[in-house]
């Protein structure tokens, strides 16, 4: 059987613990996986693209099932396509989660039918966690642990904490 490539895209804005559980259940499933920062340029984010990109290098680079990569202002199956990939990986929290998510896998459905969205489930002491939650945290000085990697709080508390 050919190698099954998986890509699993988001904004990782930044990493948390919450997607490095994601992306090692996902390496139990396929032969490789993609990390793949989504760059929307009219998106505005705390990290650049590179800080986002050298974080993951970082935290998953030891791995040669694992690769880190960025795409920018294009379609998600287009860039899926582009590296043979069949599978997009997304991770589920909360209902919230599904509604939106429902709506993506169709529209990729439609879009490249040969392409699928496989969807995991957090694990539940992650469920609480996102990255919009973490820089609030971050920004005000609580306590990070159990939810970023000792690289990603350094980097995000000399961004948010400047002031
Ligand atoms: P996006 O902007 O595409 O939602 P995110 O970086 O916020 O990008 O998330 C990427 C993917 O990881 C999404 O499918 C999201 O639901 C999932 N995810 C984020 N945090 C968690 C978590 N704590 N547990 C499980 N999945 C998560």
């Amino acid at each position: 059987m050919a190698n099954r490539i998986a890509i699993y895209p988001g904004s990782f804005d930044p990493v948390t613990l919450g997607h490095v559980n994601i992306i090692e259940r996902s390496l139990n499933m396929f032969d490789h996986l993609i990390v793949a920062v989504a760059v929307n340029s009219s998106k505005q984010t705390v990290l650049s693209v590179k800080e986002r990109l050298d974080l993951l290098e970082q935290i998953l680079g030891s791995n040669n099932r694992v690769s880190v990569d960025s795409f920018t202002d294009r379609l998600l199956i287009d860039y899926a396509k582009s590296k043979n990939a069949a599978v997009i990986v997304r991770g589920l929290r909360t209902v919230s989660d599904y509604e939106y998510e429902f709506q993506m896998a169709h529209a990729n459905r439609k879009l490249d039918p040969q392409i699928d969205t496989v969807f995991m489930m957090t694990e539940s002491h992650y469920s609480h966690l996102s990255s919009t939650l973490i820089k609030e945290i971050v920004r005000y000085g609580g306590s990070c642990e159990e939810m970023l990697d000792p690289s990603v709080e350094k980097v995000l508390k000399a961004k948010l904490q400047k002031s």
